[in-house]
Formats: structure tokens, C-alpha cells, sequence
């Protein structure tokens, strides 16, 4: 005999506030085959776990959307990935891989070390090496950006055999709901393929935004553009000074070009103000302009390049003439081609994006991971490590849950910066300033010597609790190799990494990182955190 059993939608949804969903679960046969009942606002749908093509379907096959797909069909799931990219105004498009390989980390951490490499070119001299005729040294940008690309496509190739041999199924059409468990995808000919999962994550992550003023995006590019250009990008204004900004313009200087960033209102929101200003400071004695607080007002093509006007801290109007105008003003949200009503998934009005917990949305089958979260990172190992975790939690019974707090990250900007943890303003919101103590150091990287390098953006800061065994609670790092640097600190932190360990623990010689384990000065006692040392 058969049992109905209905579950009204308060008990299923308790953790959220009143949505337009009622679930109800049956048991219905002696084989306990369970089925779902969903009534959205618009519809009610009967599903039984037989009839699902598939365990887990994935839109985006990006970052987040891959590492899921691959470690739930290695624990045996039957898995499809929708991936689709829309081309960009100016029609750049790419395969496979998301924003991180194709259009973000990979091709953005090359051209950083094309400009890294261009520098060391000049300093090679003062070491020894006999450069001909060193005023000729000059990028080939078409090389660079070809060489680049041949990477990405490289990736994207393996990327697609990695799926082939896990037994994903790639499915390159534009994914959207058609109802709670049933996907469309539109294929590049039009036709539609239709399938249905029992769970669904959504991973389709961002694309960058442009200003509503005119000319914007018949005359501006955005990082989507950038790294495949086949022309020299030549005197580039950048608007925005977040990562994108402040990367774009380190590479682009480096690499020859006139740059200047326009800052709206503060360098880096969101990083400690402090090492923010730095990096700009020191951006800007390596050539980089900066017009501060200003807006664009208007972008237009003109014989002899591309009019840029805008509206000056006085409110006065300037312009000035460029090559390319690069867009880095944040990213959007891909929530809207979803259709996430014919599902029942609430979005965040505010930024379209997806609040969830645990990154299970609203509707208990329906998840989400990367980018397209509210009020989380949007760095790759973030939306990689979220959606492996949630796979082990879907198909292995793991009750593993991402920690998404003391995330490290780096700006690659020339010089480059690596934190994890808290900044000083927050240290201070949070603990209150008698209850934090800030050790802060400069510092003189070895291989600075010899070309007698500027140093004096090269500094530290470690963020401690006073009391409570002087808790470690942010590390911050201006200097060679950031990234690499802060990552073990990183880890340090996660254990609970009190000032005494870091104070007991033997540094490597000679590198820059033993100088976050050397500091020992503190802000409060006012004393000069220059290096004492001219020469070790
Ligand atoms: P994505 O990687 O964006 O993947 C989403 C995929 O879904 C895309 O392929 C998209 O085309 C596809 N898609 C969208 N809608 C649909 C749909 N309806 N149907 C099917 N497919 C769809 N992070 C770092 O950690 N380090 C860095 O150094 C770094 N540098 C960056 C530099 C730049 C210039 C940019 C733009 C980003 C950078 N990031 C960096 C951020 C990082 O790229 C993102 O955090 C990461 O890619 C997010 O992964 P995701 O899976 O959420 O989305
Ligand atoms: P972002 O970091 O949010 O910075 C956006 C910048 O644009 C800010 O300076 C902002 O100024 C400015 N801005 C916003 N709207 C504007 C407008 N209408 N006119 C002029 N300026 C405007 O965004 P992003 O640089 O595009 O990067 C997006 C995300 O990608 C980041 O959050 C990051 O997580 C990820 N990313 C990571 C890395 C890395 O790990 N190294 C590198 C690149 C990107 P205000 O401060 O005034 O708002």
C-alpha cells in the first residue's frame, strides 16, 4: 500500500523567511520511491527520483561549477554541465573554463609577468649580463597576447578532455530553468536540450558592468576584451580601482603603455587603507597616473582616438584623448538569463545575487557556488573549494562546510600585496584600538640591492589581539612574490597563529617572508619601523 506523507513547506524551509515554494515530500510505494511536490507561485510539479536524466546539473563551467561536477561524478554522480559563453560587446568569446581561465587569473598573472620580466630585462645589467642595446628593448604586444591565448586554449582542450574522462557531460548552451528540476539549454544553432536533475547548482558567476553614461559601451572595453587584443591597447585610461583596475594598470605600465587610473572615490575598497594607499604610491612613481575622485561623464570616437570627458572633484568637466578606455567598475551577477522564477529561487534585488547558506538556496535541491553568491569572495579557490565540498555533502555524506572566512588573496599589482585576515579598520571596528596591537615593519628585499631598487613601499603589518595569547587575526604584505609569500601564513592563521608562535618560529634566509616572522615593532610605541640594517 501506498503512504502519502506531505511535509507542509515551513518544516522543509525553516531556516528561511516565507517563500513562493511549497514542498511536499510522499512516500509512495512499497519501493519508497520518493517524490517531490513543488508549487512555485505559477505551478505545481510532480517529480519522482527515477525519472532524473541526472544527479547533479551544473549551469557554468567555470571555476566553482567544474571542481563540483568533477568530484560528484568521481563519487559516482551522474553529472552535466551547462556551459555557455555570451560574447562581449566588442565579440570577444572564449570556451571552456569560466572567467579564471579564460578572461581573469590566468591571462591577467601572465602579462603581469611579461611587465615583471620587462623589469628584470633592465635591473639584468647591474647584475652582470651584457644587454646589447637595452633603449630597443620593447614589448611585441601581438607575441604576448598570442602566446597568452595559446596558453588558455590549451587549457581550455584539457579541460574539456578532463570532463570526457570523468564522465561529465558538456553541454554548450545558455542554461536556464524551465521548472524546479528541468533545465533548457539554447545551443549556438538555436535548438533547445532539455534535461532534468535531481539537485541543480548554479555557478554561472559574473561578467563586468559598465557605466550608464553614453559611448560606454560602443567606445570602452572591459577585462573581457583586454587580454586578447589584437592591437596594442597603447595610452589606456582604466576606470575603477578595485583588483581589476589596479592590476590592469600595473601590467599595461609595465609593459610600456601610458596609464591612468580614474578612483572614484578610495583605492581598493574593502583592503586596509593603508597598504592600499601604498600600492598607489607606488604605482604612480612607476608611472601610473591617477585622477582621484572623479567620474565618467562621456565616451566618445573621435579621429585621433577616443574622447573621454569627466567630471572633476570640483565638479568641473575635463577631457583628454585615449587609445582604449578599460571598464574595471565590478562585475554583475548572471542571475537574470536563469529565469530563476520558473524555480522558485530568490535573487537579492540589490545585486542580483544569490543569498544562500551552506550554498544551498532558498529551494532545499537548488544550490550555488562562486561568484554568484551575496556577500562572498569572488576568487577563484573560494568558488573551487565551496563546490568540491558541497559535491562530498550531495554524494559522500560529508557534513564539511566551507569556511569563508580568513581567505587570503594577493593584488597583483607590480609591486604586489598579499593579506589574510582582518585589515587595522576592521581589527578596530570589531576588537575596539586598545584591544588590538598592530606590528608593522619596512624592509629591504635582498635582490633589491644590487640594482639599488626603491624600497620604500616594501613594508608589513601583522594585526594581533592584545589579550587572548596575542591571537594573530591579519597579515598584510607589500613586496616581491605576495602571493606566495602570505600563503603559508594563511594556513598559520587557520591553526590559530598566536604572536609568540610567529615570534618563535625560525625564518628561511635570505627572503622577504622572514620578515613577517622578524617584525617587532608596534604602531603604538611610535618607534621608526624603517629598516635598522643597511645591508643584510
Ligand atoms: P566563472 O568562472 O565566471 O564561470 C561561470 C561560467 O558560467 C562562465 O563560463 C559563464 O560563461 C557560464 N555561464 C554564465 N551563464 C550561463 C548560463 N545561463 N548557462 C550556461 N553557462 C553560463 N580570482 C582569484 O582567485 N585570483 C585572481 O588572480 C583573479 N584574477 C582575476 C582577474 C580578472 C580580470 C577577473 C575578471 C577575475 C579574477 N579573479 C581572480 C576572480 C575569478 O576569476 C572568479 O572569482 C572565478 O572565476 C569565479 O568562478 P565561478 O565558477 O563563480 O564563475
Ligand atoms: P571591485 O574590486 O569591486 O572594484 C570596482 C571599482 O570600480 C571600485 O574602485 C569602485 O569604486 C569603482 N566603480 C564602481 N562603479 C563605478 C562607476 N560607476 N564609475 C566609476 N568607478 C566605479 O571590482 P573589480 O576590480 O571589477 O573586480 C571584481 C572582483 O573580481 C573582485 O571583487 C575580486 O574578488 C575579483 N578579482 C580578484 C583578483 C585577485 O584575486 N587578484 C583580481 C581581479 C579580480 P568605489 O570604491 O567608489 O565603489
Amino acid at each position: 500500500m501506498a503512504t502519502l506523507l506531505f511535509l507542509p513547506s515551513f518544516v522543509l524551509s525553516f531556516r528561511r523567511p516565507p517563500v513562493k515554494i511549497i514542498n511536499l515530500a510522499c512516500t509512495i510505494s512499497r519501493h519508497y520511491t520518493y517524490t517531490q511536490v513543488i508549487c512555485t507561485n505559477l505551478s505545481i510539479y510532480i517529480f519522482s527520483e527515477e525519472q532524473y536524466m541526472y544527479d547533479l546539473v551544473v549551469l557554468g563551467g567555470g571555476s566553482g561549477g567544474l571542481a563540483a561536477a568533477k568530484q560528484a561524478a568521481e563519487l559516482g554522480a551522474r553529472v552535466a554541465v551547462f556551459d555557455y559563453v555570451t560574447p562581449s560587446p566588442k565579440g570577444t568569446k572564449w570556451g571552456l573554463g569560466g572567467t579564471c581561465v579564460n578572461v581573469g587569473c590566468i591571462p591577467k598573472k601572465l602579462m603581469h609577468q611579461a611587465a615583471l620580466l620587462g623589469e628584470a630585462v633592465h635591473e639584468a645589467a647591474a647584475f652582470g649580463w651584457v644587454i646589447p642595446d637595452i633603449k630597443s628593448v620593447q614589448i611585441n604586444w601581438e607575441a604576448l597576447s598570442v602566446a597568452v591565448q595559446n596558453h588558455i586554449k590549451s587549457v581550455n582542450w584539457v579541460t574539456r578532455v578532463d570532463l570526457k574522462n570523468k564522465k561529465v557531460e558538456y553541454i554548450n548552451a545558455l542554461g536556464y530553468f524551465k521548472d524546479p528540476h528541468t533545465i533548457g539549454g539554447i545551443m549556438k544553432n538555436g535548438e533547445e536540450n532539455v534535461v532534468t536533475a535531481k539537485n541543480i547548482l548554479i555557478a554561472v558567476g559574473g561578467r563586468p558592468k559598465y557605466p550608464d553614461i553614453p559611448g560606454a559601451i560602443e567606445n570602452g572595453i572591459t577585462s573581457d576584451d583586454i587580454f586578447s587584443l589584437s592591437q596594442p591597447p597603447g595610452k589606456t585610461l582604466i576606470v575603477g580601482a578595485g583588483y581589476i583596475g589596479l592590476e590592469c594598470a600595473g601590467f599595461l605600465n609595465g609593459l610600456g603603455y601610458n596609464t591612468t587610473v580614474m578612483v572614484r572615490s578610495i583605492i581598493l575598497r574593502g583592503f586596509d587603507q593603508q597598504m592600499a594607499n601604498i600600492i598607489a604610491e607606488e604605482m604612480e612613481q612607476r608611472g601610473v597616473h591617477f585622477i582621484y575622485q572623479a567620474k565618467p561623464k562621456l565616451i566618445k570616437k573621435e579621429a585621433d582616438g577616443i574622447l573621454v570627458h569627466w567630471v572633476d572633484k570640483l565638479g568641473q568637466v575635463q577631457k583628454d584623448v585615449y587609445d582604449t578606455v578599460l571598464f574595471a567598475i565590478g562585475r554583475r551577477a548572471l542571475t537574470k538569463d536563469l529565469k530563476l522564477e520558473n524555480a522558485g529561487v530568490i535573487c537579492i534585488p540589490d545585486d542580483d545575487k544569490i543569498d544562500a547558506v551552506d550554498e544551498q538556496t532558498n529551494v532545499p535541491h537548488i544550490y550555488a557556488v562562486g561568484d554568484i553568491l551575496h556577500k562572498k569572495p569572488e576568487l577563484t579557490p573560494v568558488a573551487i573549494h565551496a563546490g568540491k565540498l558541497l559535491s562530498k555533502r550531495l554524494f559522500a555524506n560529508s557534513s564539511e562546510t566551507m569556511d569563508y572566512t580568513n581567505i587570503a588573496t594577493t593584488v597583483f599589482s607590480p609591486l604586489e600585496y598579499g593579506c589574510v585576515g582582518l585589515s587595522e579598520e576592521q581589527a578596530n571596528i570589531i576588537y575596539g584600538e586598545d584591544n588590538i596591537e598592530i606590528y608593522h615593519a619596512y624592509y629591504k628585499p635582498t635582490e633589491f640591492f644590487i640594482p639599488q631598487k626603491d624600497n620604500s613601499h616594501c613594508y608589513l603589518k601583522v594585526v594581533t589581539l592584545r589579550n587572548n595569547d596575542q591571537k594573530v587575526i591579519g597579515m598584510h604584505f607589500i613586496g616581491p612574490n605576495a602571493g606566495e609569500v602570505i600563503q603559508g601564513f594563511a594556513t598559520a592563521i587557520k591553526s590559530n597563529l598566536t604572536f609568540p608562535i610567529l615570534k618563535s618560529t625560525v625564518g628561511i634566509h635570505p627572503t622577504s617572508a622572514e620578515e613577517l616572522i622578524r617584525v617587532f615593532i608596534t604602531k603604538r610605541s611610535k618607534m621608526d619601523p624603517k629598516p635598522q640594517s643597511c645591508c643584510s
